[in-house]
C-alpha cells in the first residue's frame, strides 16, 4: 500500500466541494458540516494496489519527458510524479479501520496464487506506447495496445473481485482503463491560480509516439515500493 499517504484528495468521484454555511434561506448547521466532511471522508479511496514502476529503461523515459515539459514551463515542476513513485493503479480501496486493514493485507496475501495462475509462470510484460490525459488535469503513459494488456486486466478483475468478497468497498464506477501518470496539476495547487488550468497538449506532443517495455514479473507486482 505505498500510495496510502500521497495526495488522494481528487482520487474520490465524489465531488471535491466544501460545504457552504448557507443554502439561500437555508441554514446549515456546523453539527451538519461536520457530518458531511466525516461522511465525504469516509469515502475517500485510502488504499491503492499498485504496480510500481522501477525498471530505469521506464522511468529514466518518463523523466526525459517530464524534463522535456519542464524546460518549456518551469512552472510545471512541481505537478510532476516524482521518481520512485511511478506506479500502475490496479485498485482502489475503502479500508475505513484497523480490521478493515487486517482483512486487506489478507486478501493480498490471499491473491498470490490466483494471480500466479492468471501469469501461468510468464513474466507480466507492459509496453507502453504514447501520451494521453484525464480531462488535461492529468498526464499520463498509455499502455500499448496488444494481448499483453490481458493479464493485466485479470489482475485487476481478479483483486477487485476477491476484496469485494470479502466486505472491502473497492474499485471505482468507472472502468479500468491501465495509465502511468508522469504528471497531476492538482499536485501543485497554487498553478491553477496562478493561470496554469489545463495540461497543453503542445508541451508533450513530440513524446506522443514514443514506446517502452518491460517484462515484469510475480515479485515485482509484490515489491515493496
Ligand atoms: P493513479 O494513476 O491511480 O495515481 O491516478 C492518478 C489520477 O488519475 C487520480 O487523480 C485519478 O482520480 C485519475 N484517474 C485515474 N483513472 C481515471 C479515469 N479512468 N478517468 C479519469 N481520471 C482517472
Amino acid at each position: 500500500m505505498p500510495f496510502a499517504t500521497t495526495d488522494i484528495k481528487d482520487d474520490s468521484e465524489i465531488t471535491d466541494v466544501p460545504p457552504k454555511k448557507s443554502v439561500g434561506n437555508e441554514q446549515i448547521t456546523n453539527d451538519q458540516i461536520k457530518k458531511r466532511e466525516k461522511k465525504h471522508k469516509d469515502y475517500q479511496p485510502k488504499y491503492f494496489l499498485s504496480i510500481p514502476i522501477t525498471d530505469k529503461e521506464i522511468t529514466g523515459g518518463i523523466k526525459i519527458l517530464q524534463n522535456a515539459i519542464i524546460q518549456q514551463d518551469k512552472r510545471l515542476t512541481k505537478a510532476m510524479v516524482s521518481d520512485g513513485f511511478f506506479h500502475i493503479t490496479l485498485l482502489v480501496m475503502h479500508l475505513l479501520n484497523e480490521d478493515e486493514v487486517n482483512i486487506g493485507i489478507d486478501v493480498i496475501l490471499e491473491l498470490k496464487p490466483l494471480i500466479e495462475e492468471i501469469l501461468q509462470g510468464k513474466h507480466l510484460t507492459l509496453s507502453f506506447q504514447g501520451i494521453d490525459t484525464f480531462g488535461n488535469q492529468v498526464g499520463f503513459v498509455k499502455l500499448a495496445e496488444g494481448d499483453h494488456i490481458n493479464p493485466l486486466l485479470e489482475i485487476a478483475e481478479t483483486a477487485k473481485k476477491t476484496f469485494q468478497e470479502k466486505g472491502i468497498l473497492a474499485g471505482e464506477s468507472r472502468s479500468f482503463k491501465p495509465h502511468l501518470i508522469f504528471m497531476k496539476l492538482s499536485k501543485a495547487p497554487s498553478l491553477h491560480k496562478n493561470g496554469v488550468k489545463k495540461i497543453d497538449p503542445e508541451l508533450y506532443e513530440k513524446f506522443i509516439t514514443t514506446g517502452l517495455e518491460k517484462k515484469h514479473s510475480l515479485a515485482s507486482i509484490f515489491a515493496p515500493c
